[in-house]
């Protein structure tokens, strides 16, 4: 049996070591940075943070939110080619370009034909192709495919977790290659399959290995707070997508609901009476695309031969997305002085980590 014995490691196991710095403050650093990519002759000026294609964070309104702030968003498979162009049109008038938006494909003939009608407007050319098993030999197929008929298009392509496969994709035409399997916030592969590798082995192995051959990598899912995103960029990631981090707000997809709760705090109303205090909060859901729930909502029902690989889970509703996407950015920002990083490009180069047993004190909570 071929056991891999190298430690596989998770964010929550490192920590970014401090280094003395020239960089007087957080406005000193350029959390900017200009990317060029290996096939397509594209040029954007961006932070690479991207919204993930979930039905609850890819939607037009987290888009308009990401592109203000610089940011990316790969917009989810269920909206219309109809919705799709309609958006585009208005988002371009509006906002200058859609250079910060993918549009997201499976690899299906049906989702071909979709990915051509919205192509062919010229209003976008940015691909994010996804499937669950990257290594599946129709995404190889389907990403070769893609880039011929469009030579100049921005792809980003997966979702693998090793170099090799990183590699076989950029050299079939792929810019960016998403890695990840198991690791989202509410995914249950893992669990159900036993298939996965801890995220923060995975991005060093895959930049390491994309870089090599001028390509790049978007380190999918994991990241449960700004200083994950931070090591995420240190480990070499270009871009990093975010799903859970962007759930519960605004903008966010997914229904609303309030529930009422009992505090145990009591009022007293008078001398005789008192009234127990009650909360009202809001909830907001957030769910796998392919947990069951998913599959009822956007295909109709789960199908026998597919198993559930995500979950469903209720987030108290969080506002506007806005104040999040700024903590996200903030905390990038002192990150690059704490390790003496000018330009976000630079972030692996002086970063170092520490191996860690625990890396929060949590005896007044989590938060
Ligand atoms: P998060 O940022 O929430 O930790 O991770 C987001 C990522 O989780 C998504 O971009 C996607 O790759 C992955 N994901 C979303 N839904 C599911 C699911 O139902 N199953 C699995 N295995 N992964 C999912």
């Amino acid at each position: 049996m071929r056991i891999h014995d190298d430690v596989q490691l998770d964010y929550c196991d490192v920590l970014l070591r401090p280094k003395r710095s020239a960089l007087a403050s957080r406005s000193a650093v350029d959390v900017l940075r200009e990317y060029t990519f290996k096939w397509s002759p594209k040029k954007l000026h961006a932070t690479g943070i991207v919204a993930a294609n979930m039905y609850t964070t890819g939607t037009f309104s987290i888009a308009r939110e990401m592109q203000k702030q610089n940011l990316f968003c790969a917009l989810h498979k269920h909206y219309s080619a109809e919705e799709l162009i309609t958006f585009l049109k208005k988002n371009k008038k509006e906002m200058g370009h859609n250079d910060f938006i993918f549009v997201s494909s499976g690899v299906s003939d049906a989702d071909y034909t979709k990915l051509t009608t919205v192509l062919k407007t010229k209003l976008i050319d940015n691909i994010c192709i996804d499937v669950a098993n990257g290594y599946s030999p129709y995404l190889i197929d389907f990403v070769r495919k893609v880039r011929q008929a469009w030579p100049k298009a921005l792809i980003m392509a997966g979702n693998v977790v090793t170099g090799d496969m990183c590699e076989d994709l950029i050299l079939n035409g792929a810019d960016i290659v998403k890695v990840g399997i198991g690791p989202g916030s509410v995914c249950t592969t893992r669990k159900l399959t036993g298939v996965g590798r801890p995220q923060f082995s995975t991005v060093i192995e895959c930049a390491d290995a994309a870089h090599g051959i001028s390509g790049m990598i978007c380190a999918d899912g994991g990241c449960t707070v700004p200083g994950d995103v931070c090591k995420s960029f240190c480990a070499g990631a270009d871009f990093v997508m975010l799903g859970g981090m962007l759930a519960g707000h605004e903008e966010s997809g997914g229904e609303m609901s309030t529930k009422i709760f009992q505090t145990g705090e009591v009022n007293m109303v008078d001398a005789d009476h008192c009234a127990m205090v009650l909360q009202e909060k809001q909830y907001k859901k957030f769910y796998g695309m392919s947990s069951a729930y998913a599959q009822e909502q956007h295909y109709g029902g789960l199908k026998k031969y597919r198993a559930s690989e995500g979950k469903v889970v209720e987030l108290p509703f969080r506002g506007p997305v806005e104040p999040t996407l700024l903590a996200i950015l903030g905390g990038i920002r002192s990150c690059m002085t704490y390790i003496g990083a000018k330009r976000l490009k630079d972030m692996p180069k002086c970063a170092s980590f520490y191996r860690v047993n625990r890396q929060l004190n949590t005896i007044f909570g989590n938060e």
